[in-house]
This record gives structure tokens, sequence and C-alpha cells, in this order.
């Protein structure tokens, strides 16, 4: 310690010489006309700063059981924390003392749910609306052709050759089928030829398998849909 005490002083000395205008500070933030140098040990148990970088340090210090403020930044803490856990702002007390709760003016607006969770009940209705929703979904990778969204490529080699063929078509509104439960969703096919009242739905071999279920239900119900599962089907589509 005392030779530590020793270098401190040593490179104060220089730098005092070096700077003599300036006031020598310790501690992180510059003000004008000091210098600030990082002390190389607790000022109050002596304990060597090498490894520690200046939050460290200056957390040693604050709470270093040898400063004679530990016991005074302790209560303060423990009171904060405490403020903190019986924390009230106007519509927590308003409940507690049972008038009625103001309405905060941030209800509603964006960003004033984050961080909460939707109640059970919120989360059944915002089903409902989602599959009442006749608003196709936008997938990424979307195409536009002749001022018509189309998912993939496999769409556009469709609506290719249907212009090819010339055919009228048109991307349908979604259409609803059951499940085995009895509930209603919604399918939103991809192209719809009111020539011959035919939806026609381009979907790879393996979304195919995976959907195989929820599709023999649909083409159950609506036997005028054809899917189309190869790309060379889209591209030399016939009737
Ligand atoms: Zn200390």
């Amino acid at each position: 310690v005392l030779h530590l005490d020793k270098y401190y002083y040593v490179a104060v000395a220089q730098l005092e010489e070096q700077f003599p205008s300036k006031k020598l500070v310790t501690g992180s933030s510059p003000v004008s006309n000091t210098i600030c140098m990082k002390q190389p040990f607790c000022k109050y148990c002596k304990l060597t700063f090498d490894n520690l970088n200046t939050n460290q340090r200056a957390n040693h210090s604050r709470w270093c059981e040898k400063n004679p403020k530990r016991n005074y930044y302790i209560c303060t803490l423990t009171k904060a924390r405490a403020a903190k856990t019986n924390y009230e702002n106007q519509f927590t007390k308003a409940k507690r003392e049972g008038r009625e709760v103001p309405v905060s003016p941030n209800k509603g607006k964006v960003g004033s749910f984050a961080g909460k969770t939707h109640s059970f009940e919120t989360k059944q209705k915002m089903k409902e609306k989602a599959l009442a929703s006749s608003h196709r979904r936008l997938k990424k990778g979307t195409l536009l052709y002749k001022g018509v969204l189309l998912d993939s490529s496999w769409e556009l080699e469709l609506a290719k050759r249907l212009d090819e063929l010339n055919v009228e078509w048109l991307r349908p509104d979604p259409i609803k089928w059951l499940d085995q439960t009895g509930t209603s969703h919604n399918y939103f096919p991809d192209f719809y030829i009111p020539e011959w009242d035919l939806y026609l739905d381009p979907k790879n071999p393996q979304a195919v398998r995976v959907q195989q279920h929820k599709l023999n239900m649909l083409l159950t119900q609506y036997p005028n849909i054809r899917i189309l599962t190869t790309l060379e089907e889209c591209k030399n589509f016939k009737i």
C-alpha cells in the first residue's frame, strides 16, 4: 500500500508540474480547467484498482466498508426501495380509495399497451376478428403483375398463362369453410375464373402434404377448386 501511495503521489506531482494552471481531480467527468486521473486505489480501504474500470472503481468506493458515508447511502437506498413497493399514481390511489379510476389520456394510443399481455377474452376477440377479416395476408416475395399482387413465381406463370388463353381471371374474396368441429375459417384461393366458376390454387407438394387434412375438408366443400402442384402445370394450364 505504501509504495502504491508513493507512485500515486509521484504521478500527481508530475501532472501538477505539467499542467500548473489546472486543478487535478479524480473521477470520471472532467470539467473545464481540470485534469482527471483514475485513482489507482480505494481512498478508504486502499484496495488496488488495477483490474477495475471507472464504474467499478466508483461503485467500490461508494459501498466500501470503510466509507464513512456508507450507512447514509444504505439508508437512502432502503427508503427508495420501500417507496417503490408502495408506489402509487393517481390511478392506483383512486382504486385503493374506492374512487372512480380516471381514464389515462394515453389509453388506446399506439405504444400505451407495450409490456402488457392481452386477457383471454381479448385474445378470443382478436382471433374472431382475424378469422372474419377478408384481408389477404401479404407474404414475402410478393410480385406485382398488371396491378395485382401475386405471392409466388408459380402464381405469376399461371397469371401469364391465363392471359395467353385470353381468360378473364381475378383475385377472389376469401371463401368460408368449416372444420370438423364446425368452426368457420377463411380460405384465400389465388385465382378465380368467373367464366368457368373455377378456383385455381398453385401449391407446392410440400404445402399440400402439410395442409392435406384442411385441403380434404375444403375440396369436399368446394369441388370447384383445382390445386396445381407443379410449375409446369401453371405454365401449361389447360381447362
Ligand atoms: Zn475500499
